[in-house]
């Protein structure tokens, strides 16, 4: 109801909730770099016809993972969180994509957060076990997506509005 059409050049960096230019933050995480899984997890966004503005491989430093994670910071896992997040034994894939609905969709494809919940078909559904191990990330809320799209992504130039070939057949 609030959507408001922004020429593509002055699209936020974290996108127009409830638009086609609505953008979510999705991240695999080092279990799932270290597994293989990077491909796979791309290729599901893509295929659907999401459309990906931001990527970058990084081992995120303690800061950026204690502020990305700081909801939780009072939680008993919190420690152990950061750490297997930030110790370098594989790096993050971050990724910012794009289009119709990608925040609520893009947790529906992660699948529930423990993956003995997950439901076949989704990422965790198909790839994993526990919680402690759940190899991918997707923001959960339009307000999650635009602060982790900031923290992840705030460098100038680092995403990149683009235009589709296949637009017009995706999201008209
Ligand atoms: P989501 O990642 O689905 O948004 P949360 O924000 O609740 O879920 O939790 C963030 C991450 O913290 C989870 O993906 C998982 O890696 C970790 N986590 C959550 N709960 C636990 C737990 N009980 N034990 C260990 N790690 C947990």
């Amino acid at each position: 109801p609030n959507a408001v059409i922004y020429a593509d050049n002055a699209i936020p960096i974290h996108g127009v909730p409830g638009t086609s230019k609505e953008r979510t933050f999705i991240a695999v995480k080092p279990d799932g770099v270290q597994r293989g899984l990077i491909s796979d997890i791309i290729a599901r966004f893509e295929r659907r016809g999401y459309k990906l503005v931001g990527l970058k491989l990084l081992v995120p430093s303690k800061a950026l993972a204690n502020e990305h994670y700081a909801d939780l910071s009072k939680k008993p896992f919190f420690a152990g969180l950061v750490d297997y997040m930030t110790n370098g034994k594989a790096p993050v894939i971050g990724m910012v994509w794009e289009g119709p609905a990608v925040i609520k969709q893009g947790r529906v494809m992660l699948g529930a957060t423990d993956p003995t919940a997950a439901g076949p078909g989704t990422i965790r559904g198909d790839y994993c076990l526990t919680i402690g191990r759940n190899i991918c990330h997707g923001s959960d809320s339009a307000e999650s997506a635009e602060k982790e799209i900031g923290l992840w992504f705030g460098g100038k130039g680092e995403i990149v509005n683009w235009t589709a070939n296949n637009d017009e057949w995706v999201v008209s």
